[in-house]
């Protein structure tokens, strides 16, 4: 290998989303990239103009910016690089590694029916591969690569490892076509090359067309760059994941209530393993992120272990990025994001708690008593706990908290002593104090509520459900 500097990329067809499969191929490259002084280069393989619309690659640039992957430079356009495509297929033109090819549709079909009659391999096999240019009729043509006809290709995959082919399953493919534009196998070596690209991680749905790929490479004296292909992944039931499975694109992920380091964490370990770490940060997983960790197995989807590392990493969360998740959460789902007083509300609450929940959706239910503005609907659950019994004994726990000191240690002791006075057992204190203070049955403790509202809201909002 040369001592060039490690380059990895994204190479998306712009689709209209960024699915789960290409953002776990992104977040791979990202990985290796960032974790070894490398760079992430991002290129939209956009040449096939007819289904092309400036709206899919932007759904791509959001997605990867969504899940917190940045790329060195700007976006590439494969597109854009047509013409040097076809320079370089000019160069095998006159290097003699590939040829013109002026057989007609017509005569291509020919040779694949008589060719089926004779039970022989249909692989077409041109009549000018080797005829010289003196000869070369005045008719359209495509230029084909001089594939090898005999021996082995083998290419050296850091997932697969060897993996071979006879050369005589591989045709003479067209690089360029007879409108003198250059075919996507092309394009991608070229821009490979032309971006420095020293390893190509990718799905190993495109592990046959490496082998038609090193071709060119041999063909034009390049280096190589190193392959490896992983697996796809795959449903919960273990079949191929397709649109019957459902939410294919990251963002509707961020819907359910994923965080971009949850996605990343989960994404991580999907096909790849570091011993049995399941949860860690984006930093770890960039120091441990190597080619060699690559399962050779399809990796399930498991909406179970993607909930609990959500949970996790949201529980890890520190406030400025738990806020940016809501508000993007927030967008995702279509919902008002938080304005200034609330976003700084939320901001200062989550600081002050240790919580944790697997959707962001859920986390924000718990943040309803900061966020909503009081007097509350009570849905069912919380009604009932707040019945007129209920008012009643809060009504007159409020002097007493009137006078504490508004520290959690003391604030415990007085609503204790009130139970024990009242010969009450706390948590039948602490389900209706829960609703007064969120509107919620499910909240944080009360104390931790209570000190962050502060004495005041607590007791205008004690004083709100007085009996
Ligand atoms: N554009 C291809 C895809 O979206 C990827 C090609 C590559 O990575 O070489 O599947």
């Amino acid at each position: 290998m040369t001592d060039a500097p490690l380059v990895t990329r994204f190479a998306p067809s712009p689709t209209g989303y960024l699915h789960i499969g290409g953002a776990r191929t992104a977040l791979f490259n990202w990985l290796y990239a960032r974790g070894r002084g490398g760079k992430f280069l991002l290129r939209i393989e956009d040449t096939d103009r007819a289904r092309y619309t400036p709206e899919a690659t932007q759904a791509i640039l959001d997605g990867l910016t969504w899940l917190g992957l940045d790329w060195d430079g700007d976006a590439v356009s494969q597109f854009e690089s047509a013409d040097r495509h076809a320079a370089v297929a000019q160069e095998m033109l006159a290097s003699g590694t590939a040829y013109k090819c002026f057989s007609t549709q017509d005569e291509i079909e020919a040779f694949r029916e008589a060719a089926r009659a004779e039970g022989r391999s249909t692989l077409f096999r041109s009549p000018w591969r080797d005829v010289a240019a003196g000869d070369h009729p005045d008719a359209p043509f495509v230029i084909r690569i001089k594939a090898p006809q005999e021996g082995e290709i083998t290419i050296q995959d850091a997932v697969q490892g060897d993996v071979t082919w006879k050369a005589d399953a591989l045709d003479d493919m067209v690089l360029l076509r007879s409108d003198g534009s250059p075919v996507y196998m092309l394009a991608v070596v070229v821009d490979d090359h032309d971006m420095g690209v020293t390893h190509v991680i990718r799905g190993d749905d495109h592990l046959a067309n490496a082998a038609r790929q090193s071709m060119i490479y041999t063909a034009m004296g390049w280096d190589l760059p190193v392959f490896a292909h992983i697996p796809l992944i795959h449903g919960p039931d273990g079949k191929k994941l397709s649109k019957r499975h459902g939410a294919l694109g990251v963002m509707e992920y961020a819907a359910m209530g994923y965080t971009p380091a949850g996605m990343r964490n989960y994404l991580a370990r999907l096909g790849w393993s570091h011993g049995d770490d399941e949860v860690f940060t984006t930093e770890q997983a960039m120091g441990w992120f190597d080619l060699g960790g690559i399962g050779k197995a399809p990796a399930r989807l498991d909406f179970k272990k993607m909930e609990n590392i959500n949970r996790h990493q949201i529980g890890m969360s520190d406030p400025e990025t738990m806020l940016r998740d809501v508000q993007s959460y927030l967008a995702a789902v279509d919902e008002p994001t938080l304005p200034n007083d609330k976003a700084k509300a939320f901001f200062d609450a989550f600081g002050q708690l240790d919580v944790a929940d697997k959707s962001v959706g859920d986390l924000l239910a718990k943040f309803a008593f900061v966020l909503d503005e009081p007097p509350f609907t009570h849905d069912e659950k919380a009604a009932k706990l707040l019945d007129p019994v209920s008012r009643g004994i809060l009504t007159q726990l409020t002097p007493q908290l009137q006078t504490a000191s508004w520290n959690r240690e003391a604030l415990e002791q007085t609503v204790m002593e009130f139970a024990e006075a009242q010969d009450l057992k706390f948590g039948k204190l602490a389900g209706p104090l829960r609703v007064a203070l969120s509107g919620r049955a499910v909240s944080p403790s009360v104390f931790d509520m209570m000190i962050i509202i502060g004495r005041d809201e607590t007791l205008r909002r004690l004083a709100a459900i007085a009996a």
